[in-house]
């Protein structure tokens, strides 16, 4: 039988991938499958029909798997966050380590084992922000929550599991205080409206919350309104900001802010030392699972007093500075003017004196440094997405480190820049997967070669 779109077929999910769908065969051909859990028996729709492959929807779930659970989450399967919140947590973790155990086989060709991977105890109200776009429906009511899936429509959510439980009454207090203050909101298609997203942000250990409004206009009515009612609802609000974004683009912030109340930035604590965050400055949204995570790292990066430590994609310097105290001294690499700033306020926050950071493209660095005669014991590597490119590996292994230690959220590119270093002359020696996004279908991991 050749498949055509709107065929329906009786499918047996036997995979999740990497993108959080279910996947089975029919005659040969893979199948995706959005929401399915592997081990699910299912009546599909075919949506979509390509030369190897086919999309379909699930009509009905003919026999639930093991694995499948009710989503504690009325809008999961629309808001596209939390794309596995119908399986069991045990399930995912086991399928996020496997996710990466296959990155590495298949595209790195390499055959080793992943250890345990770390997660974190609670896997809801861990992250430490929240960015909510608002708007009004057709009938007038305010909508402020997320963007449905692939779209730009706005699913109301102000519960959010992944968030602070703090953040619900926040946001409704701002919706009130926009009424009273007759602030419109944000329209994208005519660039039109005052109000484009509430951004909210939390320090765990501090307790310190920043509310901060993204507005298309310099000011906003009322401010001293929205202040008392804020402080009034929640007295850990130390900081009100504004920031100002006029561009008519998809980027949430704009590049200025204005401190309406309070201080400009909220302090937190990772690994012992202080951070100060301020809205536009890059922080892990996990705490608790970048702690995990950098604490893996150090053990990888084994280092001493006498050694020296590479950072490169050092963002705002954490990774470096959480190992100083195992170093002679570390140097921190980044493209970012404003991170690299935010990196040498963080070290003298903390009064330490053995980290220098540099704000350059990590290959143009790298090979500077190398000319320099710079030879660290260690290198990390903290890449985005798209992983390394070649003349950072190349430059990495010409500084010929006794051990580098590249952290990746993504295991593909992970992989495929493992197996140069392996072609290279370094061999992946642990590698473990940590938890530090559950219920989404991000994955973060460790990995230690070594010569
Ligand atoms: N290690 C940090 C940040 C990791 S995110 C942490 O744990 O918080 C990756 C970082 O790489 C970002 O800060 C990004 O700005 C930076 N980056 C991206 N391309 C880069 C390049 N070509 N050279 C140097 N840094 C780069």
């Amino acid at each position: 039988m050749v498949l055509k779109k709107n065929d329906e077929i009786t499918l047996e999910i036997t995979a999740l991938t990497s993108q959080g769908s279910g996947v089975g065969h029919f005659e040969k051909m893979a199948i995706f499958v959005e929401g399915a859990v592997t081990g699910d028996k299912l009546l599909v729709h075919i949506i979509k029909v390509k030369s190897s492959y086919a999309v379909g929807i699930i009509k009905k779930i003919l026999k639930p798997s093991c694995y499948r659970i009710v989503s504690d989450c009325p809008v999961s399967d629309k808001c596209g966050g939390c794309s596995y919140r119908n399986i069991k947590y045990e399930y995912e973790l086991e399928m996020k380590k496997q996710i990466v155990e296959d990155a590495l086989q298949r595209i790195g060709g390499l055959d080793i084992e992943v250890d345990e991977i770390l997660s974190i105890d609670d896997n809801n109200h861990y992250r430490n922000k929240g960015q909510y776009p608002v708007s009004m429906d057709n009938d007038g009511k305010t909508l402020i929550g997320f963007y449905a899936k692939r779209s730009h429509r706005i699913i109301d959510c102000r519960t959010c599991l992944l968030a602070p439980k703090e953040f619900e009454k926040i946001l409704n207090v701002i919706e009130h205080w926009a009424a009273q203050a007759g602030i419109s909101f944000y329209d994208e298609k005519t660039g039109k409206g005052i109000l484009r997203h509430i951004y909210l942000r939390k320090a765990y250990a501090t307790k310190e919350t920043m509310v901060c409004l993204v507005i298309n206009a310099e000011s906003v009515p009322k401010k001293d309104k929205l202040i008392a009612e804020l402080t009034k609802t929640d007295e850990t609000i130390c900081s009100v900001v504004l920031n100002i974004n006029k561009k008519n683009t998809n980027v949430i912030l704009g590049g200025r802010c204005e401190t309406i109340y309070g201080k400009d930035y909220i302090e937190d604590i990772l690994c012992g030392l202080h951070f100060r965050i301020s809205a536009l400055s890059f922080f892990q949204v996990n705490p608790k699972g970048t702690e995990l995570l950098y604490n893996k790292a150090k053990e990888y990066a084994a280092l001493d007093k006498g050694k020296v430590l590479l950072d490169l994609y050092c963002g705002t310097g954490t990774i470096g500075l959480s190992m100083q105290g195992n170093a002679k001294e570390v140097i921190g690499v980044e493209i970012i003017p404003e991170a690299i700033e935010n990196a040498k306020e963080n070290a003298r926050l903390n009064e330490i004196t053995n980290a220098r950071f540099i704000c350059d493209d990590a290959a143009g660095a790298a090979k500077k440094l190398l000319n320099e005669g710079l030879r660290p014991d260690v290198i990390v590597l903290d890449p985005p997405r798209k992983g390394c490119s070649r003349e950072v590996i190349d430059t990495v292994v010409f500084m010929r480190p006794e051990r580098v230690v590249y952290v990746s959220c993504d295991p593909a590119t992970l992989a495929r820049d493992c197996k140069i270093f392996e072609e290279l002359g370094y061999k992946v020696q642990k590698v473990t997967a940590v938890d530090m996004f559950p219920r989404t279908t991000h994955v973060e991991t460790v990995v230690q070669l070594s010569k």
